[in-house]
């Protein structure tokens, strides 16, 4: 005798690394996954059951995505707004359109960020050259512009310290609205990420230790190494603003960290987020199945971390040198594993995987982390261990 399993469809638009590895965790959970991504050859592609191959604006196909599913959720922020709500006719979108609207214009996220008085840095909205002007004298020097839509990983962003950083400036300001952001002088990037379900039960790994260069998150370690009242602090501050934003789903809050223990927003993404892949190794629920229980209604994990856990990114820039990639040398330190999101094309900067080293000390993680670096021909940026003990609140 056998009976047909009952696989109710989960729906993700988005079929990037964070897109493929919510799919994984869907189908280990006993899920059908459908993706919708404009690209055939996805990352998601092998773990989905079904692709719907269109652009991330097309509401038709957002709609025939939604179809039949129990919920859908998104990858990225990028998603056309009328898409997400055409899907929504069909299935609760988790995060909804409502909190997309939000958090993927810098400029709405950072007024209502003011609006619920949450501490972010001094910021100017700036449309036209004369705002630039206008905002370069309030803010002063070393301010950073960025696109109000579509930048990431330090793209459609200047940093303005020069006469020269000034007309790129007004560059990107003839090209898009952008926010100005004055300089924070932080002690170290920390994130927080909730997972909300549609009751409110939310669920939040702790904080994890963000180190980034060229704008680019270089390596992050779980958990940060703070004194409990200051990870305390980050993480009811995550939550009020989760709740605030009334978000379904996952909330990840990047922040700053001052020299005085306060707390300074930088954004918000409501979705899985590169500072959080060591959950797939420091402990036994990873972000993405904490994600796909949230937007499924099912019970939230603990969010235990086992061990200290480092990830470093592994940029496309390894793959560009005479030598091949040779994971065999980066799999021979003990405590690293290696994840690969199947991109066939590697360019400067492209995320192309992670490394995950665990350690039984923050410190062992991150010497791990370098060495399995070194051993691809990379390099750890500033792999040194900030000391925030002196730090409280
Ligand atoms: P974002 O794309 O806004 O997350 O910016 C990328 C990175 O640039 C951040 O993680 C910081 O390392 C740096 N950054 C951005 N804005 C600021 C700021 N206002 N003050 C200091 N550093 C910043």
């Amino acid at each position: 005798m056998s009976r047909t399993v009952d696989r109710p469809l989960v729906g993700i638009i988005g079929g990037g690394q964070l897109g493929s590895m919510m799919a994984d965790a869907a189908r280990v959970l006993g899920f059908r996954v459908r993706v919708l991504d404009p690209y055939s050859h996805c990352p998601a592609k092998g773990a989905s059951d079904e692709l719907v191959t269109a652009a991330f604006d097309d509401a038709e196909a957002a709609a025939r995505l939604a179809r039949d599913c129990v919920a859908v959720t998104v990858d990225l922020e990028k998603v056309g707004l009328d898409a997400l709500r055409a899907a929504a006719q069909h299935a609760p979108t988790r995060p909804s359109a409502d909190v997309l609207e939000i958090v993927q214009d810098r400029i709405r996220q950072k007024e209502w960020l003011d609006s619920i008085e949450a501490p972010i840095a001094p910021w100017r909205a700036v449309r036209t050259s004369d705002d630039l002007d206008d905002a370069l004298e309030a803010l002063g020097n070393g301010v950073f512009v960025k696109a109000a839509f579509g930048g990431y990983d330090g793209r459609g962003q200047v940093r303005v310290r020069s006469a020269s950083d000034v007309e790129d400036a007004r560059t990107l300001v003839a090209h898009a609205p952008c926010v100005v952001e004055q300089p924070v002088d932080f002690v170290v990037e920390l994130s927080v990420q909730v997972a909300r379900r549609p009751s409110g039960e939310t669920a939040v790994f702790a904080p994890a230790l963000n180190h980034h260069a060229n704008q680019i998150l270089a390596w992050t370690l779980l958990p940060a190494p703070l004194p409990e009242a200051v990870a305390d602090a980050a993480e009811t501050l995550a939550t009020r603003v989760a709740d605030a934003l009334g978000v379904e789903g996952l909330l990840t809050v990047e922040m700053f960290l001052l020299a005085d223990g306060s707390l300074v927003v930088n954004e918000l993404a409501p979705r899985p987020h590169n500072s959080f892949h060591t959950t797939l190794v420091a402990g036994p629920t990873s972000q993405f199945e904490q994600a796909m229980r949230a937007v499924t209604d099912l019970p939230l994990a603990e969010p235990e971390v086992w061990r200290p856990t480092v990830v470093a990114n592994l940029l496309g820039d390894l793959w560009m040198g005479d030598e091949p990639f040779n994971i065999a040398a980066a799999l021979q330190v003990p405590g690293v594993k290696v994840h690969l999101y199947g991109k066939t094309e590697a360019r400067p900067a492209r995320k192309m995987g992670h490394l995950t080293a665990t350690g039984d000390t923050a410190a062992e993680a991150l010497e791990r982390a370098d060495a399995a670096l070194h051993a691809l021909g990379g390099a750890l940026a500033e792999p040194t261990l900030p000391d925030l003990s002196a730090l409280s609140r």
